[in-house]
């Protein structure tokens, strides 16, 4: 049973407002395209790995993904975790192509691509181990003994592994997507003893989901761009074109004359995604919008339920719940 689905991660969302609403030619661009096209092929290995988990039994297994948690000072993420009544398990998924080495001695994983690059990475085993160390930690803390393993999986068929002499036994733990679920079932026979009741196992999941934290991640500081330097108006999804005009009570595209009632919402979500720390004022979502009175915002606002604090003029406005939770850009 999936208890907590996957989403478009929160990081490729912010990129893709980024994107829409930065010029051109913004000296910035080229380094966020390829951050993005680098997230969005990691986040497309992930999503390949959700067809065979599909295929595990739904009663025994409780799968959530993206998790954020923490044990005190620093958060440990988890990309997708499988709870059963016997153990939990990591399955960290890595997408990268070539030929992957694995380096015991200097604990480095070496990719050379079909161009012949040699490029460097941190050893995943040593990665996943760690989190595995975490989440063992974070649930004796709540007093839930569950022995807890790890899988990495590489989400591309046509990668080549190979690993330093001596080194292949601890590679049992790295594998192609297609191997997963035997890979599972090998988990499975080693751990056959039960750990915990399904009741307490839907405990678990309750408070990993309760406990998850999203990253506060401040994507304009990251890149060092002023929320003055973002172009505002509501886009138009036929044609890109921005800004749409308010006209009779709908917003107008001057470019295709398409019309779009709610065309507002995606410019509010591309604001807050953006300006993630500070909730927003009447007057800030009049200039985003490019709309002339406080009167047609406050309308809009509240069409949308906006959660909000403060009363008249010193009332601010914080994002719909659940606004990160989509399974498609827009
Ligand atoms: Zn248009």
């Amino acid at each position: 049973m999936i208890e907590k689905e996957r989403f478009v991660p929160i990081r490729i969302q912010k990129n893709h407002a980024l994107l829409k609403r930065i010029p051109k030619n913004h000296p910035k661009r080229t380094d966020i395209e390829s951050d993005q096209t680098k997230r969005l092929a990691g986040y497309k290995g992930e999503q390949a790995i959700d067809f065979h988990l599909s295929k595990l039994p739904e009663k025994e297994y409780v799968i959530l993904h993206d998790l954020r948690l923490s044990n005190g000072k620093y958060y440990f993420q988890i990309d997708t975790l499988l709870l059963n009544s016997a153990f939990a398990l990591i399955l960290e998924v890595k997408n990268y192509g070539g030929t992957l080495y694995f380096d015991s001695d200097f604990n480095q994983l070496i990719q050379t691509n079909s161009k012949g690059e040699v490029k460097g990475y941190p050893n995943p085993m040593e990665q996943a181990s760690q989190q595995c160390a975490e989440l063992k930690k974070w649930l004796q803390k709540r007093h839930f003994n569950i022995p807890v393993e790890f899988l990495i999986i590489i989400s591309k068929p046509s990668t080549i592994l190979k690993s330093a002499p001596g080194y292949a036994k601890m590679l049992q733990k790295v594998m192609h997507v297609q191997f997963l679920l035997k890979n599972i079932e090998k988990i499975e026979a080693a751990y056959k003893n039960e750990v915990i009741t399904l009741k307490d196992l839907k405990k678990v999941s309750r408070a990993l989901i309760k406990e998850h934290t999203p990253s506060p991640f401040n994507i304009l500081k990251h890149y060092e761009i002023q929320l003055c330097d973002i172009q505002t108006g509501v886009i138009c999804k036929a044609c890109s074109y921005k800004p749409m005009k308010r006209h009779f009570g709908t917003w107008y595209c001057p470019q295709c004359k398409s019309k779009d009632k709610n065309a507002h919402i995606q410019a509010l979500i591309d604001l807050f995604l953006l300006n993630s720390h500070s909730p927003l004022t009447n007057q800030g979502i009049c200039r985003f919008l490019q709309i002339p009175s406080g009167e047609i915002a406050r309308k809009l606002i509240s069409s949308m339920q906006l959660p909000y604090s403060g009363t008249k003029k010193g009332r601010v406005y914080f994002p719909p719940p659940n606004y990160q939770q989509i399974k498609n850009l827009d």
